[in-house]
């Protein structure tokens, strides 16, 4: 059994309750303030400890009171932050969101996430069978020099690729496992992909991007489930019909799961089945650190 090593990002989510959004220049009386351990790195990381499966965490949090607090909780999860560094170069990364009238707006500010650099993920410790994670809130070269020390050390590369942004062939070409949402898809293949496009319009566009005859494409459909395509094998499966009441993080809930899986050298199938489990029960809880499920819960749901 392998373990799952995510290189990424680590933050403070701080969310401030309103009636209503200031207007530009306004201030307005907030309702309350809430702390949210969050950034995709750590969301996934948890995702993978919550089901038991060896978890390294490789970032940057500042040396303040954030970060401090940041590692007891991710330690308290059961990660291992060996490779996690506190950095007096720089804050925390903290994510300031306000939520007013069922909206939300969000500044993310990355801070020590940015200073995550090839030499820090250059020492992890990789071997075959392990399964190596990364996300695109940390510098790009980062997660290349992460991904070719794992080909070197035959570990499993995944890549997700979110917040959407373009990227090279050269990091492409070092994945073995895209895992994407149809956002995320459509800028990679500037299609306009949308909640009614039908698979067959999904698995051409994975095909378009995809690099080499063995290359998995996982795309994420919301509520409606995955498509993958991993080499010429079509995969589909269902989403699972829940009462979702907040769906932040279940891409990272669907990520982490996926990972640990692999880890754990289940199959394909059986792994994309497993991980649209948990994001469907994640979806049925508050919040996204907090709402990852155990392996119990799962088997449960699956029972
Ligand atoms: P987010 O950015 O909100 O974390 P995402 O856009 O990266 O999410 P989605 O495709 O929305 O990812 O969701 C990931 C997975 O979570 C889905 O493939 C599915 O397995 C599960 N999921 C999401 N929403 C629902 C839902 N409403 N009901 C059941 N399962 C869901």
């Amino acid at each position: 059994m392998g373990g799952v090593f995510v290189g990424g990002s680590i933050n403070m989510d701080v969310v401030a309750r309103a009636d209503r959004h200031p207007k530009i220049g306004e201030t307005v009386a907030g309702k309350q303030v809430l702390y949210f351990p969050g950034g995709k790195g750590a969301n996934q990381a948890v995702a993978a400890a919550r089901l038991g499966v060896g978890t390294t965490l490789v970032g940057r949090v500042g040396k303040d009171a954030f970060g401090a607090e940041l590692a007891a909780f991710l330690a308290n999860q059961g990660i291992d932050l060996g490779y996690l560094q506190q950095t007096s170069e720089a804050h925390t990364g903290t994510a300031i969101i306000t939520v007013a009238e069922a909206d939300n707006t969000i500044v993310v500010i990355p801070g020590a996430n940015a200073l995550l650099g090839p030499e820090d993920v250059g020492v992890v410790p990789l071997v075959k069978g392990d399964v190596a994670v990364s996300q695109f809130e940390i510098p790009l070269p980062t997660i290349s020099a992460f991904f070719r020390r794992a080909c070197i050390a035959k570990a499993t590369t995944l890549l997700n690729p979110a917040p959407a942004q373009t990227f090279d062939r050269g990091l492409l070409e070092l994945v073995d496992i895209l895992v994407l949402n149809e956002t995320e898809l459509g800028l990679l293949t500037a299609t306009a992909l949308c909640d009614a496009t039908e698979v067959a319009g999904i698995v051409e566009a994975a095909r378009r991007i995809q690099v080499g005859a063995e290359q998995i494409i996982c795309v994420t459909l919301g509520r409606r489930g995955i498509v993958a395509l991993a080499g010429r094998e079509v995969l589909i499966v269902q989403g699972r019909i829940v009462k979702a009441i907040d769906t932040t993080g279940a891409g990272d809930c669907f990520v982490g799961s996926l990972a640990a899986q692999l880890a754990d050298a289940v199959s394909l199938r059986d792994a994309l089945v497993f991980a649209n489990a948990a994001a469907s029960i994640s979806v049925q809880r508050m919040g996204a650190g907090p709402s990852m499920p155990t392996a119990e819960e799962v088997a449960a749901v699956l029972a």
